[in-house]
């Protein structure tokens, strides 16, 4: 028994028919769903649920295993049930340009000084962003997001798809990831990539726009000295 994850192949689908397989205390499953279970540092979804005529408020959604599990306001349905899974797509869309903004920003980071990110964030309206990179100050912060606004307007096509755990070795330096042999315990199954024209290829499981001009403008919020070495940057995405 699994869900069908369909934000993982299609980030623009906002609805879809469902039936219920699985039920907990807590919450419902169902054979497929629009609904992002949260996790890699973007939030869940929120968003409506319908069956036996009415709407019900979704304010959680998780994995468990193969499954996505979608927690109402009130009310859960029978295994067996069809419903209407609707998820609140202003939100998750300003969560797909956070989440391509973050991967844009860590491009100009390894572009400028080789690091990588130790650590990110997405909540509703804002992002985080952490480097280790003691010569960063505020100005410098900002000339970051100043030129991943460059690089965003350039319009790049932002690709998902499958490879296979050998596939996937083979493609290792492409990675930026300190630690290849951490994602190993993911390498049993096919391995979902996203990868930003030239500029940026991670392995990911969130949700992104299609190209990075859809992000529109990344206004710099707050920049943060976090401890010794890390250094945080907090963006929103404009409009
Ligand atoms: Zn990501």
């Amino acid at each position: 028994m699994e869900t069908d994850p369909i934000y993982w192949r299609d980030s623009y689908a906002r609805k879809v028919d469902a039936e219920v397989i699985a039920r907990s205390d807590e919450g419902f499953a169902t054979d497929r769903t629009v609904f992002y279970p949260g996790g890699g540092g973007q939030p869940h979804d929120t968003g409506v649920a319908r069956w036996g005529g009415s709407g019900h408020r979704i304010v959680r959604a998780y994995r468990d295993g193969s499954l996505v599990y979608h927690v109402a306001e009130d009310g859960l349905p029978e295994i067996g049930e069809k419903v209407e899974l609707e998820i609140d797509w202003d939100r998750r869309y300003r969560i797909m340009r956070l989440h391509t903004s973050l991967h844009v920003i860590s491009a100009v980071m390894y572009n400028r000084l080789g690091v990588l990110i130790t650590g990110s964030q997405i909540y509703e309206d804002r992002a985080r962003i952490d480097f280790p990179a003691e010569e960063m100050n505020k100005e410098y912060a900002m000339e970051i997001v100043e030129e991943a606004n460059k690089l965003a307007s350039k319009g790049y096509e932002v690709e998902v798809f499958f490879v296979s755990p050998e596939e996937a070795l083979k493609m290792k330096h492409l990675f930026r990831v300190a630690e290849f042999s951490k994602y190993e315990k993911y390498m049993k199954g096919p391995l979902r990539v996203v990868k930003i024209g030239d500029i940026d290829i991670q392995f990911d499981g969130g949700t992104h726009v299609k190209n990075t001009r859809e992000i529109g403008e990344i206004v710099f919020l707050k920049y943060e000295s976090k401890g010794r070495r890390n250094r945080r940057i907090y963006i929103s995405v404009s409009p």
